[in-house]
């Protein structure tokens, strides 16, 4: 909930003015309130987001209940192939979405082209052909037989975060309408505009009006009112810990089924045995894709001793040569963080880790070879920290951005301890080429997701989730499909059918 927010009536003309996305129509906030929206690449406010509240959301609630009475009645070969024509045209349109989503979001344009939008197609694609392949469940016993059925749940709150706008926001609207649910979504304050766009898409697309509703505003405001809702049975939510933690609470007094993708400080273990090449390789993309604003990043780095220097040396000899710069630019690797808020958060880590004994190997500062158009935006070189004792607020708190620490280790032993020794447990990556000690750790590692030599390969019918503070519930393949459904059962005498 970090960033720059005013508030109050539009009056300038020159800005792009974009408004809530409910049954299958662009429409204005009741309230005619909207929010300032900043490019973080420029710094420069471009558009403004509609302000929503409780009454827009009666508005949406409406149209998504009319629109349920007929999806859900829908054959999931009908809703495949809507979903397969969505993932057709933004296909097409890739070009066009990738550039709004750089200047929202401030990421690469060829990231947000060949992540974010690939993966958004993948997400269509994906629930569109799994729900034919999940086999019908039934079991026999004396003279019955028991059959499950999976029934949609109905109209699903959907709050995503803003590290990865439309590729978060598509894993869960993909397979929550396969299963024949619509959905009111509230993506990010700090980046709307590829979801109401997307919404509209998916109407060209022939998608039926009210299945997908987009909402924009303030979390604490339509985030809270969705949450609280009484007639929304169940909240799909990716973001951070803290946000997380308050809607588990709220959500409980509705006994509301409920999805939790929370934050990470996910460690990074390079032992000596590891191709070294390939782990500096990897390390470099896990620190800092994105601008380190991605849950899985890997920002603690533990290295054994007898490999420490030679992986630093070459780590940060590699940090050098990449490229921090206009997120429009072809050969940018990094862009701007999201806000000026979040840029000034991570700039105090960075003081703080001083005083708690950290020495600034790299970065730290902002880049000085910027283009004018971008000296106003919200830029950080990436930071390497060394020295860092593991109880330092640095080290077990989620920076979530280009900043790494690293630590040394002399036993595997003491390598999984202070791996596990934070409140979050999302993920982790190992590197050794001993296939006994990667399968050794990975086995004592407590968090949802281990990649051994590796990092972000991802298969969609896998399980993906978090232990400890980084989440509840698991989402993919069949694991989504679970949570977008009330599994019941149907008992009968089997000489009945
Ligand atoms: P936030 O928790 O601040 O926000 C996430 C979403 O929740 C936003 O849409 C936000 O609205 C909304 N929100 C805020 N307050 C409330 C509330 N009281 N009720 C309902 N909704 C609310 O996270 P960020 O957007 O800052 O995203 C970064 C975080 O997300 C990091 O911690 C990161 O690790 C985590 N994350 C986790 C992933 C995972 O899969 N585990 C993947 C990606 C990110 P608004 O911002 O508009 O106010």
């Amino acid at each position: 909930m970090t960033g720059p927010r005013k508030r109050g009536k539009f009056l300038a003309m020159d800005l792009q003015i974009f408004r809530n996305f409910i049954g299958g129509r662009y429409t204005e906030p009741v309230s005619g309130e909207y929010l300032d929206n900043f490019n973080p690449g420029t710094g420069k406010l471009y558009s403004k987001i509609p302000s929503s509240d409780s009454r827009d959301l009666d508005l949406a609630f409406e149209a998504a209940t009319m629109a349920q009475i007929q999806w859900e009645k829908s054959s999931s070969a009908h809703r495949a192939e809507l979903m397969n024509k969505i993932a057709d045209l933004l296909e097409a349109e890739i070009d066009d979405f990738a550039k709004a989503e750089s200047i929202d979001q401030g990421k690469p344009i060829h990231l947000a082209k060949n992540m974010d939008m690939r993966r958004s197609i993948e997400n269509f694609r994906y629930f569109a052909q799994i729900l034919s392949q999940i086999p019908a469940e039934s079991y026999e016993k004396d003279h019955y037989r028991s059959i499950i059925q999976k029934k949609p749940i109905g109209v699903v709150g959907l709050i995503s975060p803003w590290n990865l706008p439309l590729y978060l926001l598509t894993w869960k609207i993909a397979p929550a309408i396969a299963c024949g649910n619509v959905v009111i979504c509230k993506p990010s304050e700090f980046t709307s505009v590829t979801a109401l766009k997307f919404a509209e898409l998916t109407k060209r697309a022939g998608l039926p009006d009210g299945v997908i509703n987009v909402l924009t505003g303030l979390g604490n405001k339509i985030g809270e009112a969705i949450v609280k809702h009484p007639k929304i049975p169940a909240i799909s939510f990716t973001g951070g810990t803290a946000t997380g933690r308050h809607i588990f609470r709220q959500a409980a007094d509705n006994f509301k089924k409920i999805s939790l993708e929370l934050g990470g400080k996910n460690p990074n273990i390079i032992f000596a045995d590891c191709d070294l090449e390939k782990a500096v390789d990897v390390s470099l993309r896990s620190s800092f894709l994105n601008q380190g604003e991605i849950c899985l990043c890997g920002s603690r780095i533990y290295l054994e001793e007898k490999i420490a220097e030679a992986f630093i040396e070459k780590f940060l000899r590699r940090i050098k040569r990449l490229k921090v710069g206009d997120p429009l630019a072809s050969d940018s690797f990094m862009g701007a963080l999201i806000s000026k808020a979040h840029l000034e958060k991570i700039k105090s880590y960075i003081e703080l880790a001083k005083k708690e004994g950290g020495q600034i190997l790299i970065g730290g500062t902002d880049p000085a070879d910027l283009p004018e158009v971008n000296r106003q935006g919200y830029f950080l070189l990436p930071t390497v920290i060394d020295g860092l004792p593991q109880k330092s607020s640095c080290v077990q708190e989620e920076i979530f951005g280009p900043v790494v620490s690293l630590h040394r280790f002399s036993s595997v032993d003491e390598a999984v301890t202070l791996a596990n020794d934070v409140s979050y447990g999302l993920s982790a990556t190992i590197w050794t080429e001993s296939p006994q000690l990667a399968k050794e750790v990975s086995e004592r590692l407590d968090v949802g997701t281990v990649w051994i030599n590796d990092w972000l390969q991802r298969d969609l019918n896998v399980p993906f989730g978090g232990m400890k503070h980084s989440g509840v519930g698991r989402e993919g393949g069949h694991h989504s499909i679970d949570f977008f459904t009330e599994a019941r059962t149907v008992v009968y005498r089997k000489d009945f059918l």
